[in-house]
């Protein structure tokens, strides 16, 4: 079982059926270049040459002026917007973490995501705490942007 606030991949338990692993994407052209700086570690966005916007998730072009986008670096840093904590979920693997946090957490870049808040305790997280990405990978494809307390 794992502990609360950790949502790593479960491991197998002797007479149980193989734990499920977290539900991967199937990326988009125009995302698989997000999905995959996740699997090398690195938080990516997507930025406006035209009009300096910054967006996540991948969109073919600017979603403010339409311009032409590219994928730039991103600190991995933020705070989180708002959370609730997860009690019930009777899907695996979500069942074997509860109670786990989903959170909206606001980039330093600009851009406002939702994701789980993991490495600590569920009742530790607040609005407003600064947060960093780390990541799990769930695919040869892709890995997903966690984030934990950035002390
Ligand atoms: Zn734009």
């Amino acid at each position: 079982m794992s502990r609360p606030g950790d949502m790593r991949p479960l491991e197998a338990v002797p007479g149980e059926r193989p734990p499920k692993p977290r539900p991967a994407p199937t990326p988009e052209p125009e995302a698989a270049p997000f999905w995959s700086a996740a699997l090398e570690g690195r938080l990516v966005v997507q930025r406006c040459s035209s009009c300096g916007h910054a967006q996540l998730y991948p969109c073919v072009r600017c979603v403010r002026c339409h311009g032409e986008v590219e994928f730039v670096e991103a600190s991995g840093k933020g705070t989180v917007y708002s959370f609730t904590v997860i009690r019930q979920n009777y899907t695996r693997p979500f069942r074997d973490w509860m109670p786990y946090v989903v959170a909206l957490v606001d980039l330093a870049e600009g851009p406002r995501v939702m994701t789980n808040v993991v490495g600590c305790d569920p009742e530790e997280v607040s609005i407003g705490m600064a947060v960093r990405a780390r990541f799990e990978p769930v695919s040869e494809h892709a890995a997903i942007a966690l984030f934990e307390p950035d002390e």
